[in-house]
């Protein structure tokens, strides 16, 4: 398998405060990687990395080869071939979800309303919230607007998807149903870096899980190793202290 991502040595800082230690790791495709780790580890940081969102300090990020940190890089192009998926849905509320979701496609990627959404209620109807297309978001529970602020990051055919916390804001019975929909992403081959607090969802959708601690990775592996035999002192103190 070919790698779809590959962090190599990647530095930042903020305000000389290190978050990621020279972090290195690949994500194979349709490989599913999720991050573990403390609050404050640097999960969110390097999935910002990832997707631009932030400046690396040293190291190199490439994604299908292609060196996506080199300063010549246009961001935009890349994060067209990246899903990301927030904690807070971060949906607009003036706009109806199938505006939401096609709303980038016209606008920023030139794809024609028609086109767009018949992709977006190919894509709603999926995930079974078709009939709900032209609702406004604060008509939909947390986890519907979850799983449309995923259907919108899904409508350019992502090579990657990264998912930071995205159960984090929603009450314990929606959580459910946005689990089973990154399940299915999975089973359809869907290449993704995942962090998360679930570690039962972690041991479900993992193919590898890494623990970060002090933003090094300290310990990784596949799910039944890291969870249930887990190497690291620090490893297990962190298990202890979250289930
Ligand atoms: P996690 O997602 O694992 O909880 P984060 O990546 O959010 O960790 O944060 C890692 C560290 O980086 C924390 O100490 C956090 O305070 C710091 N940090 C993150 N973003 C910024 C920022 N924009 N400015 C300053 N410090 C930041
Ligand atoms: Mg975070």
């Amino acid at each position: 398998m070919s790698a779809v991502l590959e962090c190599r040595d990647v530095r930042k800082e903020f305000r000389g405060n290190v978050v990621l230690r020279d972090l290195s790791l690949d994500v194979a495709e349709h490989e599913v990687v999720v991050l573990i780790g403390a609050s404050g580890s640097g999960k969110s940081t390097l999935l910002r990395c990832v997707n631009l969102l932030e400046t690396l300090d040293d190291g190199s990020i490439h994604l299908d080869g292609e060196h996506i940190t080199d300063p010549k890089t246009n961001p935009d192009l890349v994060r067209r071939r990246i899903g990301m998926v927030f904690q807070s849905f971060n949906l607009f509320p003036h706009l109806s979800v199938l505006d939401n979701v096609t709303l980038a496609p016209i606008r920023v990627h030139g794809l024609s309303t028609a086109a767009a959404e018949a992709r977006a209620l190919e894509l709603l109807e999926r995930v079974g919230l078709a009939d709900k297309a032209r609702e406004f978001p604060d008509r939909l529970s947390g986890g519907q607007q979850q799983r449309v602020a995923i259907v919108r990051s899904l409508v350019n055919s992502p090579r990657l998807m990264l998912l930071d916390e995205v159960t984090s804001a929603l009450d314990p019975e929606l959580v459910g149903e946005v689990l089973s929909l990154v399940r299915d992403l999975k089973g359809d081959g869907m290449t993704m870096l995942i962090a998360t607090h679930e570690m039962g969802f972690a041991r479900q959708v993992a193919d590898r899980i890494c623990f970060l601690e002090q933003g090094a990775i300290l310990e990784q592996g596949p799910p039944e190793q890291v969870l249930g035999d887990p190497q690291q002192p620090r490893t297990r103190q962190f298990l202890q202290r979250i289930i």
